[in-house]
């Protein structure tokens, strides 16, 4: 009997006909004699609103109280699906992050898993029950609540794939699987049927939020095979898995984020060792950045401008008081009227015609560059948020739609 870990996102189990249906559909598995555990998102937007809820009460809420609230949306809808496979008749048990034995570290809202004991979920799991573990959140030393970060519960159902040996793990959503840019927005995006970890981890890096970064790189250190596939069809999805990577350079996929700020230290000494202090200090705070560009100096001052999350915009107020005390600068400037854009795909940074090519298109849009920062995955551009939506239709006619008919023009 194989195991198989499932993830059920927001959308899938956004009403109680919703929860029924996937309610249906592990016990059609469960039918066809596998062992299930399933991972469940909170109902629709409720994680949102309860963040909403928390802000109109504190500006910046404490963050250990929020993981508190935000951990409740999950707590919903693993009762309600447990109590609907057991109306089919289909014995289940709902299990919180902590009662699933998941120990993370106590960086609230953002904590990460340190172990997994997965004790419990097999002794459920030999009781013939379906165990549905609350997705998103786990138990720190102190037995507080945490969380994982926005999208967390692909990591928390791809780290108990890899604890519990999974045959695979399938995330279930509200796309038919990882596309060549998000649907949404290209309508003639295509699905990608197969793609490397690495590939995935840029994208999802990059904005493709279809999986958080964590869920892909834990797959690949523990070699979990990941299929992304929809709740809503039977048709099968996009496989994450370990492929060996093809000696012809291509775009595999044009990802954006709109979710980004730019922020500028104006006028930080120019001196060895302030970079490193404004860096550390980020680091510390767990504020992930990218694009780092520094000015040409003048009068001993340089610039420093970076990108940051605007999930991590609370986080960075703190890190401008610490350094505020530590080093003298004019100020900070933030600019919220931005997107980041990129192509990823294998080795494109090591053919300099595929960048020529992204800024000549951006620049036939008219579109302004501000920074560009690249990987030999990735090449990405910080441009006008009021420019995203045409930026990745143009890049993506240029690279995948005309790609296809030059290749079909070939063979
Ligand atoms: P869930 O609630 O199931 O976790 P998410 O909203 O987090 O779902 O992720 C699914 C969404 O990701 C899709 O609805 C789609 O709009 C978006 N998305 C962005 N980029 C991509 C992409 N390249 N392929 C597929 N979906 C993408
Ligand atoms: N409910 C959480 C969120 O909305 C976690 C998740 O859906 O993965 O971010
Ligand atoms: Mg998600």
């Amino acid at each position: 009997m194989s195991l198989i870990v499932q993830k059920y996102g927001g959308s899938s189990v956004a009403d109680l006909d919703k929860v029924k249906s996937v309610a249906c559909r592990i016990k059609s598995y469960v039918d066809q004699g596998h062992r299930l555990v399933a991972v469940v998102s909170a109902m629709g937007k409720t994680t949102d609103r309860l963040m909403e809820m928390a802000r109109d009460i504190h500006p910046s809420p404490p963050d250990r109280e929020l993981d508190m609230l935000l951990s409740t949306g999950e707590q919903v809808s693993i009762a309600l699906l447990s109590m609907a496979l057991n109306a089919l008749g289909q014995e289940a048990i709902a299990l919180t992050g902590g009662q699933a034995g998941i120990h993370t570290s106590n960086f609230h809202t953002k904590a990460k898993i340190i172990t997994i004991d997965p004790q419990r979920i097999f002794r459920h799991l030999n009781e013939n029950k379906v165990v549905i573990v609350a997705g998103f959140q786990g138990m720190s030393s102190d037995y507080d609540i945490t969380t994982l970060g926005r999208g967390g519960s692909d990591t928390t159902a791809c780290a108990l794939a890899a604890a519990l040996s999974a045959e695979y793990c399938e995330i279930f959503t509200d796309v038919n699987g990882v596309f060549t840019a998000d649907p949404r927005i290209v309508p003639r995006a295509r699905k990608i049927n197969r793609i490397s970890y690495d590939e995935m981890s840029e994208m999802a890096n990059l904005g493709a939020k279809v999986l958080q970064i964590r869920s892909v790189d834990f797959s690949q250190v523990y070699g979990v095979k990941v299929q992304v596939r929809s709740t809503f069809s039977q048709e099968e999805g996009t496989w994450v898995e370990k492929m060996r990577s093809m000696e012809d350079v291509k775009v595999r996929a044009i990802t954006h984020n709109g979710n980004v700020i730019k922020v500028v230290f104006l006028e930080v000494p120019d001196r060895p060792g302030i970079a490193a202090l404004i860096f550390k200090e980020l680091a510390d705070c767990s504020v992930s950045v990218d694009m780092i560009i520094q000015s040409e100096g003048r009068e001993d001052k340089k610039d420093v401008a970076f990108v940051i999350s605007r999930e991590d915009d609370n986080r960075l107020k703190k890190v401008v008081d610490n350094l505020s005390r530590k080093v003298q600068f004019k100020g900070v400037k933030l600019d919220e009227a931005v997107a980041k854009i990129s192509i990823v795909g294998a080795g494109i940074a090591s053919d300099p015609n595929i960048a020529y090519r992204m800024f000549h298109v951006l620049s036939e849009q008219e579109i302004n560059i501000d920074m560009i920062s690249t990987s030999n995955l990735r090449i990405s551009c910080l441009i006008p948020n009021s420019s995203i939506n045409e930026a990745v239709q143009a890049l993506h006619k240029e690279f995948i739609e005309d790609e296809e008919v030059s290749i079909h023009e070939e063979l």
